[in-house]
């Protein structure tokens, strides 16, 4: 039978990138896509979702229980990218984290619980973890994020814990690695650093730039969360990582190669910067995923991607 899928968060980066995903993978699937467009809801973004079949876009906060119950009610998954998801905007504005990433979590699965919606994806991040000196750190590793963001997606991944422990509803929970890829704001790594270079401003690098994070296509995570969705046991914590991990100077470096001229200016560093992430995925991949573009193919795609959409993303650098 068709499912009825409904995805939060679904006109920023990750979000939209997984409905245009699950247009393919599963072509009956009827999408509402619950988003509020702050100012990364992107309203080209939407325009380009315009194309895909069975999709419905509902303007709507994850924190307006009334709505997210009806909406829910209809729902045979859930997906829950809806979140503030840059770190130094949580620094400087703490309080609009914990409002959606936690709250918001909280009233989504509250209304999974009562309607005991059948899949819940809770997409989390590896940052959660902290900073991991060395080595990579599976699913049972302890909690210990150092920011606001990543204090408030521990905290909902907590929610799921207790929801699991106290009303034995169980949703998953998703804690992917660092994304890249098209329609992604140019305020994090990858993304402003292409677009400062075709800007012709220099690339700002926190600090040395020493800082080690492990990469991901959008597209393998998008893939990723498919197959949790498929094959993932209910009530379970899965990492997504591809295995790519790169200093952030280095990312500079290969990027400038490619613009072909540009520089790098290291700024003062984040506070409370973690050092390096690194998970381990062999749960997910023992299900039976693996990732399927190599960072470096990955990377000129995604270069590309900019030089050709222009129009995407220079209105937003005013209001970054
Ligand atoms: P994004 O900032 O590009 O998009 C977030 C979307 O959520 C936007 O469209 C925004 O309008 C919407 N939104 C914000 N508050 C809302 C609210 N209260 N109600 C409804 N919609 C709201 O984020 P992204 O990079 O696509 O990340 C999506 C999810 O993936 C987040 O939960 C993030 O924590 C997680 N994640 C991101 C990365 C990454 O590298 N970008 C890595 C791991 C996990």
């Amino acid at each position: 039978m068709a499912r009825n899928y409904l995805v939060t968060g679904g006109a920023g980066f990750i979000g939209s990138n997984f409905i245009e995903h699950l247009a393919q993978a599963e072509p009956d699937a009827a999408v509402t896509n619950l988003d509020l467009l702050t100012y990364a809801g992107i309203a080209a973004t939407l325009d380009h979702l315009d194309g895909v079949a069975n999709h419905r876009f509902v303007r709507g906060d994850i924190r307006n229980a009334d709505l997210v119950d009806s909406l829910v009610a209809a729902a045979d998954v859930v997906v829950n990218f809806a979140a503030e998801s840059h770190v130094d905007r949580s620094i400087a504005d703490p309080q609009s984290f914990f409002s959606t990433n936690v709250m918001g979590t909280g009233v989504l699965l509250e209304a999974a619980r009562r309607h005991q919606t059948p899949i819940f994806i809770q997409v989390s991040t590896d940052e959660v973890y902290g900073s991991i000196p060395a080595g990579s750190v599976g699913e049972g590793a302890p909690l210990r994020p150092t920011s606001p963001y990543s204090a408030s997606k521990a905290a909902a991944d907590l929610l799921v814990a207790a929801y699991r422990q106290t009303y034995g509803y169980h949703a998953i929970v998703a804690r992917s690695t660092n994304n890249y890829g098209p329609r992604q704001f140019p305020e994090k790594l990858i993304s402003l650093s292409i677009t400062h270079l075709l800007e012709g401003r220099p690339i700002p690098l926190y600090g040395d730039g020493r800082q080690e994070r492990d990469w991901i296509a959008v597209a393998d995570h998008c893939l990723a969360l498919k197959h949790i969705i498929d094959k993932g046991v209910p009530g379970e914590i899965y990492n997504i990582a591809s295995g790519s991990v790169v200093r952030n100077r280095a990312i500079a470096e290969q990027l400038l190669g490619w613009v072909g001229e540009g520089s790098v200016e290291f700024v003062p560093d984040r506070p409370g910067h973690d050092h390096r992430y690194s998970i381990d995925a062999t749960k997910l991949r023992d299900l039976g995923w693996q990732p399927t573009v190599p960072l470096d193919r990955g990377l000129r795609e995604t270069v590309d991607w900019y030089q050709r959409n222009r129009e995407w993303w220079t209105p937003l650098v005013a209001s970054r």
